[in-house]
């Protein structure tokens, strides 16, 4: 059985002392959550705050995006290494504000989930179609080829070992347009099926998120779905009591 998974993505959100707060709350409330694994990502710069906050709970955190250098002269860009010593456990790639926003190929996503892989970070590798491609009748390709970039990577085998999937349909991200639990249900197992036909074993292991508007009325409905095993959130993650009660709905034995 796959552990279910709660990731909340604080974006570019929050003041210092928000995030402390907010750090706090989650902190406080964590302890009745004894099932599910629970992850924060916060901006680069509170890492530090963060890996001295949640050291020693059960709560982990990761990087939002890392370089797809390893280092050198690249003004603004953060390296995996470099996160991986803020104690990150995981780092999310190719969230679609970085397709969108920043130019991210499936190509940069691929070498991303390798840069993640070689510093010790698991990637939570985010992919998820358009409205215009659904209504096109083209989801399953586009999360599919999402996919497909990283199943042609040199050691994917052993790197999604290690990693997580999350199926966000851009336009249920920040819209409170949710996809509904089958029409997600279905895009889960179309993905893990695909993954099968590489590698059972790992289809059976690997945890798909669904991401996209989840809220506290909506994660029992998500999470009660075979091939959906916990939420990526975003905007009800910087709400503390929001985000536990998110948790504790998807606090299934596994
Ligand atoms: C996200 O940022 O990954 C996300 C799913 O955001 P929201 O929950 O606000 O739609």
């Amino acid at each position: 059985m796959r552990r279910p998974m709660v990731a909340g993505n604080w974006k570019m959100m929050g003041t210092r002392s928000e995030v402390e707060a907010l750090s706090k709350s989650i902190v406080a409330g964590v302890s009745a959550i004894s099932e599910v694994e629970m992850a924060v990502f916060p901006s680069f710069v509170y890492l530090d705050h963060i890996q001295k906050t949640f050291s020693g709970t059960q709560v982990a955190w990761g990087a939002q995006n890392i370089a797809s250098e390893r280092q050198g002269a690249f003004t603004g860009e953060v390296s995996a290494e470099m996160v991986a010593e803020f104690g990150c456990e995981y780092v999310l790639i190719g969230h679609s504000e970085r397709r969108q926003y920043y130019g991210e190929t499936d190509q940069i996503v691929a070498v991303k989930t390798m840069r993640a892989f070689e510093a010790g970070l698991k990637p939570i590798i985010c992919v998820g179609e358009t409205l215009s491609e659904r209504e096109a009748g083209r989801t399953f390709s586009v999360v599919e080829g999402q996919l497909e970039a990283v199943l042609a990577l040199e050691n994917s085998n052993q790197t999604l070992y290690n990693a997580v999937l999350a199926y966000e349909p851009v336009w249920a991200i920040g819209t409170g347009k949710t996809a509904t639990a089958q029409e997600a249900q279905a895009v889960h197992q179309c993905l893990r099926e695909r993954v099968a036909k590489r590698d059972e074993k790992l289809a059976k292991a690997l945890r798909i998120l669904y991401g996209g508007s989840v809220k506290r009325d909506n994660a029992a409905e998500l999470i009660s779905q075979p091939d959906i095993d916990g939420c990526l959130v975003g905007g009800a993650s910087l709400d503390g009591q929001h985000f536990l009660d998110i948790a504790s709905l998807c606090n299934r034995s596994y």
